[in-house]
């Protein structure tokens, strides 16, 4: 399966839950995963655990626009970066 356009799209600003923070990404590193993803020869794409559309990247970092009412170790303006492997549908 080649899945692949890539393209740029505006979304919403999500809205967070109590123990999120929201981060408005200054920097996104791309690495072989995310080729590998492009190009459908990952495994989770490969095995259709996984399924596109996606926003692509993993490896971020930016500053903390939102503190979640909960949240106690990161306040709004931190430097923070993100390696997730979360995927949306
Ligand atoms: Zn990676």
């Amino acid at each position: 399966m080649v899945p692949a356009l890539l393209r740029y799209n505006e979304i919403t600003i999500p809205r967070i839950e109590p123990e999120d923070v929201l981060i408005k990404v200054a920097y996104e590193a791309i690495c072989v995963t995310d080729f590998e993803i492009l190009d459908g020869t990952l495994g989770y794409y490969k095995d259709g655990s996984a399924k596109y559309p996606i926003i692509l990247g993993h490896k971020s970092s930016g500053r903390i626009t939102q503190v979640g009412s909960k949240v106690r170790s990161f306040q709004k303006c931190d430097w923070s970066n993100i390696k997730a492997h979360t995927h949306t549908n």
